[in-house]
């Protein structure tokens, strides 16, 4: 049983607090991605619950033990970094075997796990080679493999797809999340990137100034963002936010007095704070082509991804993007026009960015 509970949580440096008060709760076998911007305390988090960190006030448990004195190595944890930081001098088969030797198991055993390791990450042909001999996904997968033969009871991994090229990464991704789930160990993974915590994540901790912003599916956190840092942090290109108000019994997006009319909308939403901050995703937006109303807008910037096409424009005092059909085939200084789909659209509290429902 390998659930992890964060209870209470205070880390500081000094008088710095990189985490003031933080409570989750992560499941046995769950695969969970803390995903947030350079600095808001994803890696301190992870190193807390390694035992690599001492915490200033709170509780870690790891099953239903309690261990925020238990060191790391008696932690049962396998902690994957970005640098994989294998030992240079040692041949991949001596990587992935050391620390099993070290804890005196069996020649026997030890040679089963390392070989059963390498066929499940395919690293079977280069046990024999340096880690200097193989290419940067090799590496990366041996990182991983020196982690499984451990058999630990959770993963944890350090961002460790940043050193990979594109494609690579996209590919190491996927071997990943198979991996989880042939191996049903509890993992927690740390990214700064959305796609790899949308893609990856049974569940996802939006982390900002180590606070948890929302905890919950990629899903629920993409449709319902429970604010405006989430819901700008997740997606992309990111989702447009325009300044929209009530005018009478219209939404009209407040800007130089220009009332143009928001028609997807209503107005109920807006009834009680009467302004707000309007949220729609680049692939939200409609293009209308009947007479009905809708913001005329002009393409300043066009960028064909092959599958669907980027448009710029400027609205209401805003740059945005609208994802479109590339059989639009929009041309810069093309006049478009767009409105929010009808229930697609999310409101945001000017003052706090909370989510209005
Ligand atoms: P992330 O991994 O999300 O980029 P970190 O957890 O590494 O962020 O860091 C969170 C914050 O704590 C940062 O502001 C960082 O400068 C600070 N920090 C991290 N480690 C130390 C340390 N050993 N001493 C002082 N401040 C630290
Ligand atoms: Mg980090």
């Amino acid at each position: 049983m390998a659930s992890i509970s964060i209870r209470n949580l205070v880390k500081r440096y000094g008088h710095y607090t990189v985490i003031a008060d933080l409570n989750l709760e992560i499941a046995d076998h769950e695969f969970v991605v803390f995903v947030g911007p350079s600095g808001c305390g994803k890696s301190t988090l992870l190193r807390i619950i390694a035992g690599l960190e001492p915490i200033t006030a709170g509780d870690i448990l790891i099953g239903d033990k309690r261990v925020n004195g238990v060191p790391a190595a008696r932690r049962d944890i396998a902690m994957v970094f970005q640098d994989y930081a294998l030992y240079p001098h040692m041949r991949v088969y001596d990587n992935m075997s050391f620390a099993l030797e070290l804890r005196g198991i069996p020649k026997a055993e030890i040679d089963a796990r390392v070989k059963k390791a390498a066929a499940l990450l395919h690293i079977e042909p280069y046990l024999d080679r340096k880690p200097k001999e193989l290419s940067g996904g090799q590496r990366q997968r041996v990182a991983m493999g020196r982690a499984i033969v451990r058999d630990p009871k959770v993963f944890l991994f350090d961002e460790p797809l940043s050193n990979l090229d594109a494609k690579l990464r996209g590919q190491v991704r996927a071997e990943i999340k198979a991996l989880s789930q042939e191996l049903k160990t509890t993992m927690v993974f740390v990214t700064h990137d959305q796609v790899e915590a949308m893609t990856m994540a049974d569940r996802i901790v939006v982390l900002q100034s180590g606070n948890v912003q929302q905890y919950d599916t990629p899903e629920a956190v993409y449709e319902r963002p429970a604010n405006q840092f989430v819901a700008g942090f997740i997606g992309s290109p990111t989702m447009n936010f325009f300044a929209v108000e009530l005018r009478g019994d219209a939404v009209v997006f407040s800007h130089d007095g220009a009332a143009a009319p928001v028609n997807a909308v209503g107005h109920a939403r807006l009834r009680a704070a009467g302004k707000a901050v309007l949220g729609v995703r680049p692939e939200h937006f409609a293009v209308i082509t009947d007479s009905s109303d809708g913001v005329t807008v002009t393409v300043k910037l066009v960028e064909p991804l092959g599958s669907d096409t980027l448009v710029h424009f400027d609205l209401a005092g805003t740059s945005a993007i609208a994802r479109v059909d590339p059989a639009l085939r929009p041309k810069v200084g093309d006049r478009l026009k767009l409105d929010p789909q009808p229930g697609k659209t999310h409101l945001f509290d000017c003052s706090n960015g909370e989510v209005l429902r």
